[in-house]
């Protein structure tokens, strides 16, 4: 899969569609989810191209990485999210349903999460 330059989330960070901002840096930007899913629900993306977990950590620069990793902790600080704790997911590819192919971390916080996933699997 080749990443589109037109996603949403590309969009976002060109400004071509609001957000609803929380943090942004040189490597990321932060933004609260539209459709959120835990009290907090905001989601990190990196400034690159970069379609999924998978491809940003397998091709991103190591200061492109350290950069968004350190985005992230920053916006869990800012919004006052590691005393209670938060989780923080990155939806890979059609089994984990992601629908963005812009890679993006969730952090969710702001009550009990419950196990880690709902439906039991095996
Ligand atoms: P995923 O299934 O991991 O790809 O998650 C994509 C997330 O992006 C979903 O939680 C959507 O609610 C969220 N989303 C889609 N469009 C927007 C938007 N314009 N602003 C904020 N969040 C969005």
């Amino acid at each position: 899969m080749t990443y589109d330059p037109n996603n949403i989330f590309a969009r976002i960070i060109r400004g071509e569609i609001p957000c609803n901002k929380v943090y942004e840096d040189e490597y990321a930007l932060a933004f609260h989810d539209i459709a959120p899913q835990a009290p907090v629900h905001v989601l990190v993306i990196p400034k690159g191209e970069y379609l999924s977990f998978d491809d940003f950590s397998k091709s991103a620069p190591a200061e492109a990485m350290a950069g968004f990793y350190r985005a992230a902790q920053k916006v869990a600080e800012q919004l006052g999210l590691q005393e209670k704790g938060y989780r923080a997911l990155a939806n890979t590819g059609a089994d984990a349903h992601q629908e963005v192919m812009h890679y993006h971390l969730h952090l969710f916080a702001g009550c009990d999460l419950g196990s880690m996933i709902k439906k039991g699997l095996v």
